[in-house]
Order: structure tokens, then C-alpha cells, then sequence
């Protein structure tokens, strides 16, 4: 057990002193969507999990709150469905695609398919569930520093402030800014990106249950009802738009120069490779996809369910290298086939003009947005 440590419904407070802590099969770092996902199905296959988390839960986080209804699966799985239906949600029955001017082309969205969650609750629940099922969660405890281990019988050393945790097994679920991947050296250096804001705020009367995808000159802006009278506001654009469409969302939106936005750069980032000699990448640390599709919560559960099925292979005795190449392989395999909609879905929201004059002349016909959104709910 953690020295110090608090121990508040199944997850640890951390109040350490100083120390090693031994003994896990596997340390994840990061709690999120991806971390805890891999962290539940490690601990019910009977692994040792520890969970190492930056934050304290619940909290907030710049993303859409879009679930994608491809996630459904996993969370009957989890055995977290009916949980997840009772938090506080928004439904979302349709898409409107807004352009630059104003047309809107609506796409209409399986019934009862997708809703928005707020990230705090969503987080929450996954991250509690691996702890029911038995990973250690370890709060407000933010990694520094990796050495990897010396030779096949080590184990990873990951330092968190004065204690450093022993696993056999490391995982990198600490998302697109992944420390673990920059302490490795595995991290590319970022170009000139774009900057996501995200705010909760009152939804407007008459919103309806709708996700608005609203282009701009300066980016994107991204809208959807999250239950509890309030609207999940996204503004996507480069450093010399952010400012201005900030300005008209305040102005759209009525809000206040106040109004507290969570910020998150960058967007996009080169691909990493997935596993290494017992290190496995998982959910954005491994590879974001364009926030404009909603599906990156979808990714980060499914890679960390499939990395926890290799990681129990290994630690019941498989080849380290083999069991690398088959995780290699299967999180190749989630995402072919659906990247081009993701390459698609960059172009557009990189070319807000063009896409608007698209939309605008019906050149961008509603069944091909369909079908794109076909592709991406299914
Ligand atoms: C603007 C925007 C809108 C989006 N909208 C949607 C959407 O509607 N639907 C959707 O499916 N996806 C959306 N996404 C993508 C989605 O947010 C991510 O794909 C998802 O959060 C990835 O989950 P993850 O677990 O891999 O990483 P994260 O959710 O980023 O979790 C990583 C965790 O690691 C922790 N951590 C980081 N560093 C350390 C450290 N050093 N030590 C300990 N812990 C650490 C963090 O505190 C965090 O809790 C959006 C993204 C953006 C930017």
C-alpha cells in the first residue's frame, strides 16, 4: 500500500511522504478516458494496477462531452451502461452544420445515439469503476520523471515528486501533451498549431437536442447541449484567429469578459508508435484525431481495453517484443478505415471558407454528410 496515503471511496488522495512503492504489474499514467479503461480491465483480468493521475476527480477538461454511440460496447463491457445514462446528459438527435453566412445543413443522427456528458461526470464514473474493480488510483499525483528498466527481470521506475512507483508494465494514457512519451524522448516537437477553448455555459432557449458545427472565418466552433440548462461551447482556431472568435462567440452567446475558458493546445500531432519492450501508448498519447469528428473518447477506451488484453498476455508469460507487435497491430487496425474521415474532416474545418461556399451551393450534398456521419457514429 501508498505510504500516507487517503483513501476516499476507492481511490487514493495521495499524502505521501517519500519512498518506493513496489509491486504492481502495471503502472498507467493518466486517468482519463484511456488510462482508466485500460486500468479496469487490467484489474479484472487481476492485475496489480496502479493508476497514477495529475488531477483530482472530479474535473473539468477542454473537449466536446460528445460520446460517440461506438463506445457502447465498451461500456457494457465495463458494466458502467445504466451508470452512465442516469449522470446528467444532453441528447443529441441531429447535426447542423452551420456555414460561414449562416445556411445550416441538418443531418439527422440515429435515434437515441449519441449524448453529451460533462467530462467531470464521464471521467469520474470510468475512473471509479476502476477502482471498484480493484486498480489503486492515486490523485493529484503528477509524474515526473521514468527510468526504464535496466534489464528483462526490472521494473520501470516512475517518479512522482518524492516517490518513485515500481511496475513491470508501463502505460502512457497522460494524453497528447504525454510526459511519459517526452521523458522517453518519443515526443516530436510541436509546429505552430491550433488552440482549442472550451467552455460550460447557460444554453440558449430553444437550443434543441442538436450538436452545431458552426464554421467560421477565424476556425470552428463546436456546440451541444450537456443537461442541467448548460451548453458545451468549443472554439477552434490558430493563434491570430483565437482572440476574435472568442469575441464573437461572448457576443453570441451573451457572456461575460469573465467567462473562465479551459484551453488546450495542439490539436494535431504525428502519430506515435503504439508499443515498445513493455511500454504501451494509449488514447491521445498514442494519436489524436481531429476534435471536429467527436471521436476521441471512442479511441482512448478502445485502445486501452485492447492494451489491457495484451498486458494480461504478458504478464502471464508471452514475449514481451511479440506482445508488442500484436498491440502495434490491433491499434493499427481501430483506426483504418475511418482515418480518411478524419483527414477529411481536418481539410474542411482547415478551410472554413471553402467548406462555407461548399455548404452554401449544396456542392457539399446533405447525403454525403450523412454518410460521413454515418461513418463516424456507426
Ligand atoms: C476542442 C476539443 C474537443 C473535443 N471534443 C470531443 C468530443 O466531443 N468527443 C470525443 O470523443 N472527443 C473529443 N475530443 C477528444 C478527446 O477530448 C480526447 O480524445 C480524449 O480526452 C482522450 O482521452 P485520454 O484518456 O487519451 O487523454 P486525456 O483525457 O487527456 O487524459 C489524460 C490524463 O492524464 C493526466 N496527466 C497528464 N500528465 C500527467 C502526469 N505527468 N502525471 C499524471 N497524470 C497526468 C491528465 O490530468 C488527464 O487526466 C476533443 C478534443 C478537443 C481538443
Amino acid at each position: 500500500m501508498l505510504r500516507g496515503q487517503m483513501v476516499c471511496t476507492g481511490v487514493v488522495r495521495a499524502r505521501y511522504t517519500c519512498g518506493i512503492v513496489e509491486g504492481f504489474d502495471v503502472a498507467i499514467v493518466g486517468g482519463g478516458p484511456a488510462g482508466a479503461c485500460c486500468a479496469a480491465f487490467c484489474a479484472r483480468a487481476g492485475l496489480r494496477t496502479l493508476v497514477l493521475e495529475r488531477e483530482r476527480f472530479p474535473r473539468e477538461k477542454v473537449c466536446g462531452d460528445c460520446i460517440n454511440p461506438a463506445a457502447e460496447p465498451v461500456f457494457e463491457r465495463l458494466q458502467i451502461a445504466e451508470r452512465l445514462r442516469t449522470l446528467p446528459h444532453g441528447k443529441l438527435q441531429r447535426i447542423d452544420f452551420v456555414a460561414i453566412g449562416g445556411r445550416t445543413v441538418s443531418v439527422e443522427l440515429p435515434e437515441g445515439a449519441e449524448i453529451a456528458v460533462k467530462r467531470s461526470l464521464f471521467d469520474h464514473l470510468l475512473v471509479t469503476r476502476a477502482a471498484e474493480l480493484g486498480a489503486i488510483v492515486s490523485e493529484e499525483t503528477t509524474v515526473t520523471a521514468i527510468t526504464p528498466p535496466a534489464g528483462s527481470s526490472q521494473h520501470w521506475r516512475i517518479t512522482a515528486g518524492r516517490v518513485n512507483h515500481a511496475a513491470r508494465i508501463l502505460v502512457a494514457a497522460d494524453g497528447r501533451n504525454s510526459t511519459v512519451a517526452r521523458l522517453l524522448g518519443l515526443l516530436p516537437k510541436f509546429q505552430h498549431e491550433r488552440i482549442g477553448l472550451q467552455a460550460h455555459v447557460p444554453l440558449p432557449t430553444d437550443f434543441g437536442e442538436r450538436v452545431v458545427l458552426q464554421f467560421r472565418r477565424e476556425g470552428y466552433s463546436g456546440q451541444a447541449p450537456i443537461g442541467n440548462a448548460e451548453l458545451n461551447l468549443c472554439l477552434v482556431s490558430n493563434a491570430a484567429g483565437i482572440k476574435s472568435l472568442r469575441a464573437w462567440s461572448e457576443k453570441e452567446f451573451k457572456l461575460s469578459r469573465e467567462q473562465t475558458w479551459r484551453t488546450i493546445t495542439p490539436l494535431r500531432r504525428t502519430a506515435l508508435r503504439p508499443a515498445q519492450n513493455r511500454l504501451f501508448l494509449v488514447g491521445d498519447a498514442a494519436r489524436v484525431v481531429e476534435p471536429f469528428t467527436g471521436e476521441g473518447i471512442f479511441y482512448a477506451l478502445r485502445s486501452g481495453e485492447i492494451a489491457a488484453a495484451s498486458i494480461a498476455t504478458l504478464v502471464n508469460g508471452a514475449d514481451a517484443l511479440a506482445t508488442a507487435q500484436t498491440y502495434a497491430a490491433a491499434h493499427e487496425q481501430l483506426y483504418r478505415g475511418r482515418l480518411w474521415v478524419n483527414r477529411l474532416a481536418r481539410t474542411a474545418v482547415l478551410s472554413p471558407r471553402i467548406t462555407s461556399a461548399l455548404l452554401r451551393t449544396s456542392l457539399l450534398p446533405r447525403s454525403l454528410l450523412r454518410v460521413l456521419t454515418a461513418k463516424i457514429v456507426s
